[in-house]
C-alpha cells in the first residue's frame, strides 16, 4: 500500500488486522469489501491508487456507470453486487461484477446460472439470508437456507462460496452472525459475509471472512429514499 493511502483505510485496516488478532487463532483471512455506492469515480480513484481492490456496489446500473472506466485503469479489480438483483438486470450483472452477495430466490438463481454459461463466466456466489426474518429485506429465511444452497449447488449448478446477511438495526448483532455462521457450517460454505462500518469487529469476532465497510471509509451518505 503507498503512503497516498487514505487515513479511513489505514484506520480500518488496522482495526480489521487487530479484531483478527484478539478473535482468531489462527486468525481466519478477512477480506475488506470496500462499499463505494453512492460515492463517484473520484472519491474511489484514491483507495485504488493506495492498493485496495475489493469493492461493494448495491445497483447494477450505478455499477455500470463507474466501473468500466476504473477498470480500464485497475484491471485487478474484485467487484462485489451487494444489493438486491432482479432478474432482468441478471445479465448485465454477471458481465460487470465478479462476486454475486445476494442469490436470495430460486428464479434469481436459475437465471443467473443461465447468463454464467452463456457468457462463459462462472462466478462465486453468496446467499442472502435474512438473519433477523424482517420484512423489508431481502433474504432466504433461514429455515430454509441450507436446503437452497444445496439446491443452487445441485440443481443450477452455482458456486456457493458462502453466507451473507445484514442484521437488524439497533440490537446487538452477534447473535445474528453467530446464527448465519452456523447455518454456513451446515451448508458447508466456507466465507461468510457479515459486518459493516458499525459493527465489522463483531462480525469477525464470530467468523466473518468477508467484511463490508461504506461509510467508515468514504464518509456518509445522503440518505437513499
Ligand atoms: C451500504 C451497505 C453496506 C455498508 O454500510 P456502512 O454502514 O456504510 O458500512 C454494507 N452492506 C450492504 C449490503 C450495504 O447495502
Amino acid at each position: 500500500m503507498d503512503t497516498a493511502a487514505p487515513d479511513s483505510l489505514i484506520n480500518i485496516r488496522h482495526r480489521i488486522t487487530a479484531a483478527q488478532r484478539r478473535f482468531g487463532a489462527p486468525p481466519q483471512v478477512v477480506e475488506l469489501v470496500a462499499v463505494s455506492k453512492t460515492f463517484p469515480v473520484e472519491a474511489i480513484e484514491p483507495f485504488l491508487a493506495a492498493g485496495q481492490r475489493v469493492f461493494g456496489e448495491n445497483r447494477v446500473q450505478e455499477a455500470q456507470a463507474k466501473w468500466p472506466e476504473l477498470r480500464a485503469r485497475y484491471s485487478d479489480v474484485e467487484l462485489h453486487l451487494i444489493g438486491p438483483l432482479q432478474t432482468n438486470k441478471a445479465r448485465d450483472a454477471v458481465e460487470l461484477f465478479d462476486v454475486i452477495q445476494t442469490v436470495d430466490r430460486d428464479k434469481l438463481a436459475g437465471v443467473l446460472a443461465v447468463e454464467m454459461a452463456r457468457l462463459g463466466r462462472r462466478l462465486p456466489c453468496f446467499v442472502q439470508v435474512n438473519i433477523g426474518m424482517e420484512t423489508q429485506k431481502a433474504g432466504i429465511p433461514p429455515a430454509e437456507a441450507v436446503a437452497f444452497v444445496e439446491r443452487c449447488r445441485t440443481v443450477h449448478q452455482l458456486e456457493i462460496a458462502g453466507l451473507m446477511c445484514i442484521p437488524p438495526d439497533g440490537v446487538p448483532p452477534g447473535p445474528y452472525f453467530a446464527h448465519l455462521a452456523e447455518l454456513a457450517k451446515a451448508a458447508n460454505a466456507s466465507q461468510l459475509s457479515m459486518g459493516m462500518s458499525g459493527d465489522f469487529e463483531t462480525a469477525i469476532a464470530m467468523g466473518a471472512t468477508y467484511v463490508r465497510v461504506g461509510s467508515a471509509l468514504f464518509g456518509g451518505r445522503p440518505a437513499i429514499p
